[in-house]
């Protein structure tokens, strides 16, 4: 499983959400949101990752805490 986390410098640009709607969400506070904790391995999170302009996304694998991306 992954861990996926967005941090404080999220911009709400909301283009995460738009590669990986199934993943990210923008909630009222204009900032994307992690739907689930720790997901199974997508491609549409990686997508995520590399879609976000301030490098906000991290994910780590959820078993050993090593950076999966960026
Ligand atoms: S792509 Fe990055 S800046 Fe834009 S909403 Fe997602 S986490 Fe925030």
């Amino acid at each position: 499983m992954w861990r996926v986390r967005v941090d404080g410098g999220c911009i709400g640009s909301g283009s995460c959400a738009g590669v990986a709607p199934g993943h990210f969400a923008l909630g009222a506070d204009n900032r994307s949101h992690p739907l689930a904790p720790e997901v199974a391995p997508h491609e549409a999170v990686l997508d995520a990752v590399a879609s976000c302009p301030v490098e906000a996304i991290t994910v780590v694998d959820a078993a050993t805490g090593e950076v999966v991306e960026p």
